[in-house]
């Protein structure tokens, strides 16, 4: 059967990695989390003290970094690995949280993970999430998802999946944060988050992960049997 492309981007906590690894497994497709990319520079950058406002330290610094992405059976998804150690955990935590977005604004971090995530391409069968895939790491994909949801129902979902996680967190301490980084997501001069002018926009503030499988799934198969 033919393999196509699948992007989901959108906003901070709107379910996007949990609707991607689904579809994923379902087709039998490789799931990439492109945030957690993100996530492992700026986790290292905190590590080695990198002060990210100075060109020369993050470049230097880039050169330092290996990401892969390594199959965990416990959980059926991958985890990210940074230089070889495994950093799913600690990528996590709300210190990357709060540092993340600034991080993902440099344009050398950015030009070094989306040639990384493009390396993905040479084989299709790809269900990759996050800000920018339908819009510049894969822009000319077969279907492009543009995930939104209500912030009140973002925050609440985050909140719940960071207390499942044994974090100590606050729903207002979430909902500043998803509001931050959704603001310096849209409004950064590389690549901001928007909606690909051929993304299909699913707000999925009363949709069921079910249900929102069962959408996708169909519209997957629509491209994979009819293009
Ligand atoms: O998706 P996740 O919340 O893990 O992403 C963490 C951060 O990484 C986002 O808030 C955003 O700043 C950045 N990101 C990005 N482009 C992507 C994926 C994530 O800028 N494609």
């Amino acid at each position: 059967m033919k393999k196509i492309i699948i992007t989901i981007d959108g906003y901070s906590s709107c379910g996007k990695s949990t609707l991607a690894k689904k579809i994923a497994k379902d087709l039998n497709y490789v799931f990439v989390d492109s945030g957690a990319m993100y996530r492992a520079v700026t986790h290292y950058f905190l590590k080695n003290n990198i002060d990210w406002t100075k060109t020369d330290q993050v470049i230097d610094a880039i050169k330092h970094i290996s990401l892969q992405f390594e199959y965990n059976a416990q959980n059926g998804t991958s985890d990210i690995l940074l230089n070889g150690e495994n950093v799913e955990a600690a990528i996590r935590e709300m210190v990357v949280n709060e540092n993340v977005s600034e991080v993902a604004a440099i344009k050398e971090v950015r030009e070094f993970t989306v040639a990384e995530q493009q390396k993905n391409s040479i084989e299709k069968g790809i269900v990759m999430d996050g800000r920018d895939i339908g819009t510049v790491v894969f822009p000319d994909a077969e279907l492009k998802i543009f995930l939104t949801a209500s912030p009140e129902v973002r925050v609440e979902r985050r909140y719940q999946q960071l207390l499942a996680q044994g974090k100590q967190v606050t729903r207002e301490e979430v909902r500043i944060n998803n509001e931050k980084r959704d603001y310096i997501d849209t409004h950064r001069e590389i690549s901001p988050l928007r909606k690909a002018i051929d993304a299909i926009e699913i707000d999925n503030t009363n949709l069921t992960t079910d249900e929102q499988e069962k959408l996708l799934l169909d519209m997957a198969y629509e491209k994979i049997l009819n293009n």
